[in-house]
């Protein structure tokens, strides 16, 4: 029996997590439940999942939380200090992280300092701070176990194998919904067209990065520290199927590739499942629906976040931090159609030229990095709007 604290609940990983839950009765006990202000599911999936806590970080939920629960023995709290403090309890084997963005951090190295196995959705929290990340997780002999499909394809690929004998990975992307889109067309699309992604649902944010390949940029920088890689060692291919989930290539050229239909729960119920694979009744690929795999470059000139985010890596120090930052504010405006598809890549560029450089971080540098670039995203972004009328 494992015992799981799911942070971020009620989002896509969270709720499809829940799902390989209920699916494997007396494999997993849910030991607490975290959300921000979805309050009432995170109240619906207290009910049915019969935590021993529940966290609702957005405090001004709190007391609708705790009534509803009332009548239940689960500890109710609120506010992100109160989830640092829950997700170190004893009686928790492995945290699944899913909160999305830089909110994500600080529970995850509360976590990882308790010693708990990390089954990691929140790319960010690498993108951010991976070094640290990284090397409070060694020092605590702690595993993370990526739910990234391309992670835990590439994880999957290495079973077995000797990290020495890695030339390189390969992530596949698919490219989003604008694959072989000009910036002629780019420049007018909305929020709306952005979240239709071809091949996967998924929350909004990851949504947005998905369509800009903002997403595959996060994943270049989370690979590199989950897998200890050179930077030169990460390829990106364009895999428009998503059949193949990402591969690597070893020393004597051999290639191995992971392989499924797109679908999350897979990689969720292998990070949380680890070492063990389950059986499932998930869809299966059927080579009769799949004449042709294909493969491209990815168009860095049209998609610039993928080219900022390798340069942000090159760079090093608090500069993935920054773009992070920048790209959650000015994602978050497009969401609600305050800038351009376009304009987002400028604003975020923008912003890693206006912050200080700080090549060997303290988690209190990324706190304030983290601040200072979303101040100054947040400014460009008012001055383009004044701009405009
Ligand atoms: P989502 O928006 O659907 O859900 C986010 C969850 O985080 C929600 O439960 C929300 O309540 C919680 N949350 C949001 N802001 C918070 C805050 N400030 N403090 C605490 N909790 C907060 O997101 P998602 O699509 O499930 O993605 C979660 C993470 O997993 C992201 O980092 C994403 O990049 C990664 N991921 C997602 C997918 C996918 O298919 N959805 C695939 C790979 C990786
Ligand atoms: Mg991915």
């Amino acid at each position: 029996m494992k015992r799981l604290a799911i942070l971020g609940s009620t989002g896509s990983i969270g709720t499809q997590a829940l799902e390989v839950v209920a699916a494997n009765p007396g494999l997993f006990e849910v030991e607490v439940l975290s959300a921000h202000s979805n309050a009432e599911l995170l109240i619906k999936q207290s009910r049915e999942f019969s935590p021993n806590a529940v966290v609702v970080t957005d405090e001004s939920k709190y007391k609708l939380v705790k009534d509803a629960l009332s009548d239940l023995p689960i500890k109710v709290f609120s506010g992100n200090k109160s989830l640092s403090e829950v997700v170190q309890w004893e009686s928790i084997d492995t945290v699944l992280g899913a909160i999305v963005g830089f909110a994500g951090l600080q529970s995850i190295l509360a976590a990882i300092d308790a010693g708990k196995r990390i089954a990691l959705a929140n790319k960010e929290t690498l993108v951010v701070a991976g070094e640290l990340v990284m090397g409070r997780a060694a020092a605590k002999n702690v595993q993370i176990i990526p739910v990234d499909s391309e992670h835990s394809a590439i994880f999957q690929c290495l079973v077995g194998e000797d990290r020495q004998t890695v030339e390189k990975v390969v992530l596949t992307a698919s490219g989003g919904p604008f694959l072989g889109r000009k910036q002629n067309f780019l420049v007018n699309v909305k929020a709306s067209h952005a979240l239709q992604h071809p091949n996967w649902t998924m929350g909004a944010k990851i949504s947005i990065d998905s369509a800009t390949l903002m997403n595959k940029g996060l994943e270049v920088i989370e690979a590199k520290w989950l897998f200890g890689l050179r930077n030169e060692q990460i390829d990106v291919v364009i895999h428009p199927q998503s059949i193949i989930h990402s591969m690597v290539q070893f020393n004597d050229g051999s290639l191995k590739a992971q392989m499924g239909l797109p679908d999350m729960k897979l990689p969720i119920q292998y990070a949380i499942a680890y070492p063990g694979r389950l059986a499932n009744n998930l869809k299966r690929f059927d080579f009769k629906e799949f004449s042709k795999l294909s493969f491209e470059q990815p168009d860095y000139k049209t998609f610039r976040n993928l080219a900022i985010a390798k340069e942000a890596l090159d760079k090093a120090g608090n500069a993935p931090c920054v773009m992070n930052a920048a790209n959650e504010v000015v994602v978050h405006a497009f969401l609600q159609n305050r800038v351009g598809f376009l304009e987002m890549s400028d604003m975020i560029e923008k912003t890693l030229e206006r912050v200080d450089f700080i090549q060997h971080p303290t988690l209190e540098d990324y706190m304030r990095s983290d601040e200072d670039a979303r101040a100054y995203t947040a400014e460009f972004l008012k001055k383009s709007q004044l701009s405009i009328y």
